[in-house]
C-alpha cells in the first residue's frame, strides 16, 4: 500500500484527480469560494486555470461580491475545454487544476470534457454553479455535473430568505413581481441604472418560492395572485 512507485511509473500510480462540483443559490459566495479554491492550490505551489462564463463583471473575470477578483479565460458553448488545457501545456505552462465559475452555463459535452481531463490527464478539476433557475429546475450545465463529478457538494454559506429561513431557490422578479416564465438564462444585476423592468433576483425559501411571495407585507408589489386571488398573508405564519 505504502510502496514508493518505481521512477517512470509515477503517471501510472499517480493520486487520482476528481471533478469536485460546488453548487448554491445565488448570493452564497460561490465566486468568493471559487477564488478561494484557486488561492488555496496557487500557494501549494500548482498551476491553474480559470475558466468564467457570462461573469457578472461582464469581462473575463472571475469576480465576487465581497470585491475579490482575478483574470479568467472566457469560455463559450462552443468552447472545447480540453483544448484550452493542451494549448496551455503547448505554450509551456503547468496545468495542475481548473476552476470553473458559472459552471451551470457549461454544456454536457463540455463536463464530459472536464471529466476527461480528470481521468486521462489527471488535472483536478473544481466547478462552481447554481443549482437551480428561476423556475426551481437544474441548469443543463448543474444536473450533468451531479451526474458525473466524484464530489458535489453544497456551498453551506447560508443564504436567508426575507422570512429568516434558509434561501434555496432563485426567483426572477420583474416590475416588482416574481415571473415564472422566459429565456432560461438571462444575466442580470444590480448593474447601476437598471430598470425595474429589468430583470433582477431574489433568494427565497421552498415555501416563499412555491408562493411568490416576495417579502412581508401582503399588499405590497410581487404579490402572486393564484387562482385570481391574492396570496392571503393572513394564513402564512411569518417567522
Ligand atoms: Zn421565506
Amino acid at each position: 500500500m505504502n510502496a514508493v512507485p518505481a521512477s517512470g511509473d509515477r503517471r501510472r500510480h499517480a493520486a487520482p484527480a476528481h471533478l469536485t462540483f460546488f453548487h448554491g443559490p445565488m448570493d452564497c459566495g460561490k465566486s468568493t469560494l471559487a477564488l478561494q479554491v484557486d488561492h488555496n492550490q496557487s500557494r501549494q505551489g500548482r498551476q491553474g486555470l480559470r475558466l468564467t462564463q457570462g461573469d457578472r463583471s461582464q469581462s473575463p473575470r472571475i469576480s465576487s461580491r465581497v470585491g475579490l477578483s482575478r483574470d479568467a479565460v472566457e469560455v463559450d458553448a462552443g468552447t472545447d475545454v480540453r483544448l484550452l488545457v493542451r494549448e496551455r501545456w503547448a505554450a509551456g505552462h503547468r496545468v495542475d487544476y481548473v476552476v470553473v465559475d458559472e459552471a451551470q452555463f457549461l454544456t454536457d459535452g463540455q463536463v464530459e470534457q472536464l471529466a476527461e481531463l480528470v481521468d486521462e490527464s489527471h488535472v483536478d478539476v473544481y466547478a462552481f454553479g447554481l443549482t437551480t433557475d428561476f423556475r426551481a429546475q437544474l441548469f443543463p450545465g448543474t444536473q450533468r455535473l451531479f451526474e458525473l463529478a466524484d464530489v458535489v457538494q453544497r456551498i453551506q454559506v447560508e443564504v436567508l430568505c426575507w422570512c429568516g429561513a434558509p434561501g434555496l431557490l432563485n426567483a426572477r422578479v420583474v416590475d416588482g413581481a416574481m415571473v415564472r416564465e422566459g429565456e432560461t438564462v438571462v444575466v442580470a444585476d444590480t448593474a447601476p441604472g437598471a430598470s425595474a423592468a429589468d430583470p433582477r433576483y431574489k433568494v427565497l425559501c421552498r415555501r416563499h418560492h412555491v408562493r411568490g411571495q416576495l417579502g412581508p407585507t401582503p399588499t405590497g408589489p410581487g404579490q402572486l395572485t393564484l387562482h385570481g386571488q391574492p396570496v392571503e398573508d393572513a394564513q402564512v405564519s411569518v417567522r
